[in-house]
């Protein structure tokens, strides 16, 4: 294999581990990881919020910090391209979408098979129950299926990271 390739692969290899092996929403450690890649950690505020939602995880950082830092290594690479079609072909292969919500997969609680497509149903009725009163949730997540936050402004999911939202 081209060099480059495995220098590529190897480096998001490593982001993943390091985002596995944090502490349960991150830690110094995977600070570091982040801040080596310029890339942005979520607010301490946007943390507990999560913390408290119904995406629940039970050790690593969140999934978004770690799209954040793929998409660094994306960048880095995709800048040093150039004509390399074999690292080009491995960049534009790298499907973050499904890396993104396969790392969420091995973070969540386990709560059984059919997990996947029960989450998928019953996500939005469980998160309004846990926001008390507040208005219930008419955006989610296409990838992670995080409702959206209404009292908040934003385009990607807080959770995940994507971009995409659908009304439910
Ligand atoms: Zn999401």
């Amino acid at each position: 294999m081209d060099d480059t390739v495995m220098n590529f692969n190897s480096e998001i290899e490593q982001a993943f581990q390091s985002a596995y092996h944090a502490e349960k929403g991150g830690d110094a450690k995977w600070k570091g990881v982040m801040d080596s890649y310029g890339s942005e950690g979520l607010s301490q505020e946007m943390k507990e919020k999560l913390l408290n939602s119904e995406m629940k995880i039970v050790r690593g950082a969140f999934p978004i910090e770690l799209r954040r830092v793929y998409e660094a290594i994306i960048g880095k690479y995709s800048a040093q391209a150039g004509g390399n079609q074999p690292l080009q072909s491995a960049i534009n292969g790298f499907d973050i979408e499904t890396k993104v919500l396969e790392y969420y997969q091995k973070i969540k609680p386990f709560s059984g098979l059919g997990d996947i497509f029960k989450n998928a149903s019953t996500g939005t009725a469980k998160y309004s129950q846990g926001l008390k009163g507040e208005k219930q949730s008419t955006y989610k997540c296409k990838n992670c299926g995080a409702p959206r936050l209404e009292e908040m402004q934003y385009d990607n999911c807080l959770f995940c990271g994507s971009k995409l939202f659908e009304r439910v």
